[in-house]
């Protein structure tokens, strides 16, 4: 079974997905996570974004696998915490936009959730990625309230930005990310939409977790 889990920046998908995955015993995969570590990789590779050969030459050495406790590693090293710093964040929808690291990317997370139960967390997951997923949610929530719930995030880094910074920061990635031209962020027609503003991480769990088990038994019924 796949749950889709797309939406825009920091509304809750990341902290919704990992729930989710662990009350119904299902792998997770936060496919932004995967982004982050390619720009991290360009970065440090000092590859210029515009030389699609180095690039595609980066692409085809690269490696990116989760181990047993969700953390990433990039060609073998855990970039779990290297891959939340403000510049990658700043960074990741120019990477995230190159049609060759769609392609590679969305291979690679095909190959990891087929054949299992998964929630996958991103932004084109229920469009794109896997467009007959068994559910498929989009959550949004207001800008301010994303941006405060990053402003908490970042209180344990040592990255400092202003609310104002992080409103806008948050916008224009949502931005860049909704209006490229390969896999922009859309909501699938057939997601359910939810908006996180006013609700608990636990009520939006218990909303989802609900939709599926129901929705599961619905099925079930109709094949007997
Ligand atoms: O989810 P997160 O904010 O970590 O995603 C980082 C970036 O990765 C997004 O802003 C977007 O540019 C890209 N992304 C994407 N497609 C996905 C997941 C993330 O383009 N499925």
């Amino acid at each position: 079974m796949i749950i889709a889990i797309d939406g825009p920046s920091a509304s809750g998908k990341s902290t919704t997905a990992k729930a989710v995955s662990k009350r119904l015993g299902f792998i997770h995969l936060d496919t932004g996570a995967m982004y982050r570590a390619v720009t991290l990789g360009i970065s440090e590779s000092e590859i210029e974004l515009n030389d699609q050969s180095k690039v595609e030459l980066y692409l085809k050495s690269l490696k990116i696998e989760f181990d047993q406790n969700d953390q990433i590693m990039l060609n073998g090293k855990n970039v779990t915490d290297s891959i939340r710093t403000v510049k990658i964040s700043s960074n990741v929808s120019k990477v995230s936009a190159i049609l060759e690291v769609r392609e590679k990317m969305v291979q690679v997370q095909r190959n990891i959730a087929g054949g299992n139960n998964c929630v996958l967390e991103g932004r084109d997951i229920g469009t794109v990625v896997f467009p007959n997923a068994d559910f498929k949610f989009f959550l949004i929530a207001d800008i301010t309230i994303r941006a405060k719930r990053r402003f908490l995030d970042l209180q344990e880094s040592n990255e400092l930005l202003t609310l104002s910074e992080l409103i806008e920061s948050i916008r224009k990635r949502d931005e860049l990310d909704s209006k490229r031209d390969f896999s922009p962020l859309r909501q699938a027609k057939d997601a359910i939409v939810i908006d996180t503003s006013f609700l608990t991480i636990e009520q939006q769990v218990n909303r989802i977790v609900e939709i599926v088990k129901q929705n599961k038994k619905r099925k079930h019924k109709e094949y007997v």
